[in-house]
């Protein structure tokens, strides 16, 4: 029985990635998390009580905790989600990203390095760190063309920049120590347990209670959008098959506007909740979700368009995601109905849907 060390299990993609894996194989899951506003024990209650399931409140920058984990657990493979990850916040404050998502990721690279070197051959061979990256690392393109594994980084944001600093550090441990790293570059994730402060979930709070619903800049900016539990699936193809040193880039195949999620989310609002039932926006002499579409103005340095090229992934591990992004939207949108106490528990006294990422002036 294997034992998967995953930190930052407990945010978004990885508490998913622990429901996927507890569901999908018979290993053992031991959760490292320092719980920031991000992560919440509430996304992990499903699981809480299952015996293969361990959590662990600490900082991957603390070498001490990541140290003591690795010994305790004995990990085949470690699984990084660890990672402040909202572009938004790296323009407000930028620190906390490098911190996290280079020194972090640095202490555990190297954690890892010494304990695989210490470790039985069996273990060795069959040890994996797999880096959970983005596919913001690489830019922003034009109308053409999609991210391939070989694409030059070019990262525009502070949160992009730290992800590709996290990354650059992966392939070189791979690279100069031989530690078996594989890296996975993903497109936007959206579904079940995502922070409300992110696009999808955030709107469909703020259609529920009649807020506006901010569009940023002309809303033509385009991502590629992939269900969460496809990711999880993705990476752990990876892990079990994907060849160490390589990169994996995931995507939808799903590229949208934001103008055009925004529509798909008030659609599936109308077909659950019809704006004409709810007295949020009957108040506001409102009859539709998509009256409440405003234009703000742009988020700095707003990269253009995003999209994935995933033939890789799909032609060596058989990986493709199975969810169209309507089916998605509309499974989001009901999961979002379905656990108001979660999005209440979760955002209490962190956050309440206020604009965040236009402090563009020079701090000390
Ligand atoms: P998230 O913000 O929802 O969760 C991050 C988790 O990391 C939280 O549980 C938080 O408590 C934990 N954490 C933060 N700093 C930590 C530290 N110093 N030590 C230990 N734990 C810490 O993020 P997410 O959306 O689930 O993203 C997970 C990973 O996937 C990130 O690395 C992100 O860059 C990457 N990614 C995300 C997306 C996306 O669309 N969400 C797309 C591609 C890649």
């Amino acid at each position: 029985m294997k034992t998967i060390l995953v930190t930052g299990g407990a945010g978004f993609i990885g508490s998913n990635f622990i429901r996927v894996a507890l569901a999908q194989t018979r290993a053992r899951v031991v959760v490292l998390d320092a719980l920031t506003y991000a992560g919440s024990r509430h996304s992990l209650a499903a699981v809480a009580d299952d015996p293969r399931f361990a959590f662990v409140h600490g900082d991957i920058t603390e070498r001490a905790t990541v140290d003591a984990v690795l010994r305790e657990h004995q990990p085949d493979w470690i699984v990084n989600f660890a990672a402040e990850s909202h572009v938004d916040r790296s323009i407000d404050g930028p620190r906390v990203f490098v911190r996290t998502n280079v020194m972090g990721v640095l202490e555990l690279l190297d954690a890892a390095r010494h304990f695989v070197a210490a470790a039985d051959a069996a273990r060795r061979e069959g040890f994996r760190f797999l880096q959970v990256s983005t596919d913001e690392v690489y830019g922003s393109l034009g109308d053409e063309g999609r991210f391939v594994e070989t694409t030059p980084y070019a990262p525009n944001s502070p949160y992009a920049a730290s992800k590709a600093g996290a990354d650059h550090l992966a392939s070189a441990f791979h690279a100069t120590y031989g530690l078996p790293v594989l890296i996975t570059n993903c497109s936007n994730n959206y579904g079940p347990y995502q922070f409300p402060e992110k696009l999808i979930p955030l709107m469909i709070q703020s259609a529920l209670a009649g807020k506006d619903l901010p569009i940023y800049g002309d809303g033509q900016n385009v991502r590629d959008w992939l269900y969460v539990t496809d990711h999880c699936e993705g990476i752990l193809r990876v892990l079990e098959s994907g060849r160490p040193g390589e990169k994996y880039n995931l995507g939808g195949d799903s590229e949208r506007t934001n103008l055009q999620v925004l529509d798909a989310i008030c659609a599936a609002l109308e077909a659950i909740v019809p704006a004409a039932s709810n007295d949020a926006l009957t108040a506001r002499g409102i009859g539709a979700y998509a009256e409440l579409r405003t234009f703000v103005r742009d988020r700095p340095g707003h990269d253009r368009r995003y999209a994935i090229d995933a033939s890789k992934i799909a032609g060596e591990l058989g990986w493709r995601p199975r969810h169209g992004f309507e089916d998605g939207i509309r499974a989001t949108v009901q999961w979002y109905l379905e656990n108001r106490t979660w999005c209440a528990a979760v955002q209490a006294g962190k956050y309440q849907g206020e604009r965040l990422g236009l402090s563009t002036e020079a701090k000390p």
